[in-house]
């Protein structure tokens, strides 16, 4: 289990930036194509309220969309579901399982990870609710 942050919204805007804490406690959307890190580096990304490790570097694809995308989190208990019906659509929203922070939502239109596999989800997630660590700057144990 991961034990849980808790803070007051006035904690948090100490925290982020106004766009993240729109993004990330108001579960704002931020606009497509702005992702800064399309690195090809391994690493990880986490979350960037809490630093909680969210995606590797290896789920991640290039689905088109202009959000990063990730086939699966790094551990399944690191995110959490909620059903999203906002903007009259029923999504599944996806927050980071530490401190609550709205990541993205999941969808089920990936494309194989390879010829003729299932299908697969799709993590659709804010670049800005992500922060990207590479792995060389990783000391054993960092971020948890
Ligand atoms: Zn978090």
């Amino acid at each position: 289990m991961i034990e849980k942050i808790r803070k007051t919204e006035e904690e948090w805007k100490e925290i982020l930036t106004p766009e993240q804490f729109r993004v990330m406690r108001q579960h704002g959307t931020e606009a497509p194509f702005v992702c800064s890190w399309r690195k090809d580096e391994d690493g990880t990304y986490q979350c960037a309220a809490c630093g909680l490790p969210l995606f590797r570097h290896e789920d991640k694809f290039d689905s088109g969309t202009g959000w990063p995308s990730y086939f699966e989190p790094i551990a399944p208990d690191h995110v959490e579901y909620f059903e999203d019906t906002s903007g009259g659509m029923t999504r599944e929203e996806v927050r980071c399982a530490r401190c609550g922070s709205h990541l993205g939502h999941v969808f089920e239109d990936a494309p194989p990870r390879e010829p003729g596999g299932p299908p697969q989800k799709r993590y659709c997630i804010n670049s800005i609710a992500l922060k990207f660590v590479p792995e060389t700057d990783e000391g054993p144990g960092d971020g948890e």
